[in-house]
């Protein structure tokens, strides 16, 4: 038996770029263990085109390759476009209508019927995940007359977000049930929830199924900020989850979406749920040969944080090079997985001081930044002040990341602006006059406002006349 080299497990979208014989038996040779059916496109001809396709080069490879069919739920698109795509340039007027149309440059038909009702002058509506953004000018009973904030290409049947705003519409639809029952016809037993709210969205499906006499497997897509909020209840319902980068994105403020990721991996880690990862994971590779930097890290990453499984997209359903792009996420998952040990030990710095371990073996300056770092944290102390003489001591102390500021005091511009690359270290020019270099600090503090009265501070130095990068010295003070 060949087993690969790589363990995490890697999900296809399955589109026009890789329905063919040929294609899905070069995703499935290269790694692909899961067959992702977006119902939201396609025509049932084609999907059920697709699902026995699947399952003949899977059975001629003797391989398996799960199917999983991702239902659209109440995720409002845009309709078809006549070309089907178009550009949008910032400042263009378009119109979104409810009417069924072909879609053009000044007029996009939309799915959703009460979108005139669902939005005023001057709320935000975002087109293919927020790639591209109208604001709202006027409304009309069946058009909304909008302008372009942020303009970009437009495909046919993008997703359009309406973030903070209730969408009357079921999570799991009677359309989204019609499938289920397709689908099951055609012996398929893993569906994707998008949209999942609570459990309730999850046991809809369950249940659909069980009166057909099914059981089946259910993914509960996260992607909106109910999700999150519910995630104890929809974890217990769901055989797996997915996270979807995507929607997810714009229902929560981007940045947010990292850290989520990270606690959802854990979450679903610590139940044993699979986990997948997806949504522009190698997203260039829709078009370009080799993927970014970036993206290579964060594939890695996700693997690193515990995902069992990574998605591609359009990368694999519309893009230039869906086999190479199976291809590049095995070497990925081979060389993440080869390093995790390492890696993750790497990750509590504390645990490796404390050890003894060190560079070499931990020092007094090793124990005294810890130490510092840590009574910061434990007496909400807001600042770590280190004078101008202890010259390695910011670097030292900020790399057990304080939630603390490091407040540096020096003369030297140079190396004030060098510490700056430092995290939470703070420079602060002060003039190396004679005299009491806490008095003078202590008099600083207390002219900018930073602390009141009764607050501590910790101050942290460098005696040792022999050791200028070295910090022997830590002492907890009250500001008076
Ligand atoms: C997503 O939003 O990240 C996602 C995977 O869902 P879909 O592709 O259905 O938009």
């Amino acid at each position: 038996m060949n087993l690969p080299d790589h363990k995490t497990k890697i999900v296809c979208t399955i589109g026009p770029a890789s329905r063919s014989e040929a294609v899905l038996e070069e995703l499935i040779e290269q790694g692909m263990n899961v067959a992702r059916l977006n119902f939201a496109h396609g025509t049932l001809k084609t999907h059920k085109e697709d699902i026995r396709r699947i399952r003949a080069v899977a059975v001629k490879l003797q391989r398996y390759c799960l199917i999983m069919v991702d239902l659209p739920g109440p995720k409002i698109r845009i309709g078809k476009l006549r070309d089907d795509s178009l550009l949008l340039e910032k400042g263009d007027k378009v119109i979104l209508t409810i009417r069924d149309i072909l879609g053009t440059p000044d007029r996009i038909p939309v799915e959703y019927k009460r979108l005139p009702e669902s939005v005023s002058p001057g709320s935000l509506i975002f087109l293919n995940d927020g790639f591209i953004q109208l604001q709202v000018e006027k409304i009309l009973a069946d058009e909304v007359f909008c302008r372009t904030i942020i303009g970009g290409p437009l495909l046919s049947h993008k997703g359009l977000n309406l973030p903070g705003v209730k969408i009357f519409t079921d999570v799991v639809s009677e359309s989204d049930l019609t499938f289920v029952d397709f689908a099951l016809e055609e012996g398929i037993d893993t569906f994707g929830v998008s949209f999942a709210e609570t459990a309730d969205d999850i046991m809809k499906v369950r249940e659909f199924a069980g009166k057909r006499g099914k059981s089946v497997y259910v993914v509960a897509k996260i992607e909106r900020a109910e999700a999150i909020k519910n995630i104890d209840e929809i974890l217990d319902a769901a055989d797996a989850i997915m996270i979807a980068r995507g929607d997810l994105g714009v229902q929560i403020p981007l940045e947010d979406v990292p850290s989520v990721q990270k606690k959802l991996i854990h979450k679903a880690n610590l139940l044993g749920r699979p986990v997948i990862t997806a949504t522009q994971m190698l997203v260039s590779m829709t078009e370009n040969i080799r993927p970014t930097r970036a993206e290579v890290s964060d594939v890695a990453n996700a693997i690193l944080d515990g995902t069992d499984a990574v998605m591609l997209s359009e990368e694999t359903a519309i893009g230039r090079y869906p086999v190479e792009a199976v291809e590049m996420m095995a070497k990925i998952a081979t060389s993440a997985e080869r390093e995790w040990e390492a890696v993750k030990a790497l990750s509590d710095l504390p645990a490796y001081f404390r050890k003894g371990e060190g560079y070499g073996k931990t020092t007094i300056k090793d124990i005294i930044s810890l130490n510092a770092v840590e009574a910061a944290r434990a007496l909400n102390i807001h600042y770590i002040i280190v004078p101008a003489q202890s010259a390695g001591a910011p670097c030292l102390i900020s790399r057990f990341k304080p939630d603390c500021w490091i407040l540096s005091f020096g003369d030297n511009e140079k190396a004030n602006n060098f510490r700056n690359l430092s995290y939470g270290v703070c420079p602060i020019f002060m003039e190396n006059k004679t005299g009491s270099r806490l008095d003078m600090i202590m008099e600083f503090i207390d002219n900018s406002g930073i602390a009141q009265r009764g607050d501590r501070v910790i101050f942290v130095e460098g005696t040792a006349a022999d050791d200028m990068n070295g910090v022997d010295l830590l002492r907890i003070i009250t500001v008076r």
